[in-house]
C-alpha cells in the first residue's frame, strides 16, 4: 500500500498538506499543518498535523517530535484568543474513534455554555492497579 493511503482509500490529511483539498489552515510551516476540522465540535475546533503521513504518534519520527509539539504549542496559544479552557487530544485506533487515519491533535476549545461532558468514574480496584501499573510501567 502506497504510504499515503489508508484502508479507506486516499488520504485527505495528505492532500490538504499538499494544498490539493480544500481547508482553512490556520498555520503551516515546512512539516507540519494546522487547519481547522470541517465538522468542529465547538468554535476553533482546530486540528494539527504532521505532513508526512502517518497513521499515529508511535509511528512518527523522533526527529518531528520538537517540530510537532511546537506547532500544538502555537495553536494552543491562539486558541488562548477563543477560550482559556481547551482539550488537546489524540484518537488512536478506530475504537478510539480515529477516522481519519494521518496522525492528528485535535485542539477543542471549551466555552461556558458548552460545558465539558459529562464524566462518570469508577474506582480502581487493587488487583487492577497493580495489573494495569506492571503493563505501564516497563520500559
Ligand atoms: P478522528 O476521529 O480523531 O480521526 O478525527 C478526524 C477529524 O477530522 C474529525 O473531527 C473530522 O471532523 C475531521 N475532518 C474530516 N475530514 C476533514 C476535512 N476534509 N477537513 C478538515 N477536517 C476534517
Ligand atoms: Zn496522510
Amino acid at each position: 500500500m502506497p504510504p499515503e493511503a489508508s484502508p479507506a482509500g486516499p488520504c485527505i490529511f495528505c492532500s490538504i498538506a499538499r494544498h490539493e483539498a480544500p481547508a482553512r489552515i490556520v498555520y503551516e510551516d515546512e512539516g507540519t499543518i494546522a487547519f481547522l476540522d470541517k465538522f468542529p465540535l465547538s468554535r476553533g475546533h482546530t486540528l494539527v498535523v504532521p505532513k508526512g503521513h502517518v497513521d499515529r504518534l508511535t509511528e512518527l519520527p523522533r526527529e518531528q517530535y520538537t517540530p510537532l509539539l511546537s506547532t500544538l504549542s502555537e495553536v494552543c496559544r491562539r486558541v488562548e484568543r477563543l477560550s482559556r479552557h481547551y482539550n488537546v487530544g489524540v484518537n488512536q485506533g478506530a475504537l478510539a474513534g480515529q477516522i481519519v487515519f494521518h496522525l492528528h491533535f485535535h485542539v477543542i476549545p471549551r466555552y461556558e455554555d458548552q460545558p465539558t461532558f459529562p464524566r462518570q468514574r469508577r474506582g480502581i480496584s487493587d488487583e487492577e492497579g497493580k495489573e494495569v501499573h506492571g503493563l505501564l510501567s516497563r520500559a
